[in-house]
């Protein structure tokens, strides 16, 4: 990868702290030296996502609590400092990331994901599943 490639992937990627990217690299090293190619990678990806699609649509929709405002797309909200893969390097608490891989908007927020929901009245039950 040339150097304005690799600018270009982390721009992409900046909202995964480095140690999501490890976690990733390890992940990697293991199924390839188990054999598997990166093709098998990709298929392994697809077929899990067609899995949690079909999930998705047994369920109800889950109301959009933000629209992206550079590209109005819905935003999905995330905890953030809450570990070491998670450091943002100041005092947030939870970001919005556009879902829109072409905008990939980021709006940090020093409110908690919990105080959030409260306020926009959709806390969920289940902490763990954010
Ligand atoms: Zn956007």
């Amino acid at each position: 990868m040339k150097p304005k490639e690799i600018k270009r992937f982390e721009q992409l990627t900046r909202v995964y702290h480095f140690g999501k990217i490890q976690d990733f690299m390890t992940f990697y090293d293991v199924v390839t030296r188990a054999g598997y190619t990166i093709t098998d990678i990709e298929d392994y990806i697809e077929t899990k996502k067609a899995t949690i699609q079909a999930k998705l649509l047994e369920k109800p929709a889950r109301p959009v609590l933000k629209e992206c405002p550079e590209c109005q797309k819905s935003m999905s909200l995330l905890r953030v400092n809450i570990d070491s893969a998670t450091q943002t390097g100041d005092s947030s608490k939870s970001v919005w990331l556009c879902m829109n891989q072409d905008c990939m908007n980021t709006i940090y927020n020093t409110e908690s994901v919990e105080e959030i929901l409260m306020k926009a009245g959709k806390h969920k039950e289940n902490k763990n599943s954010a």
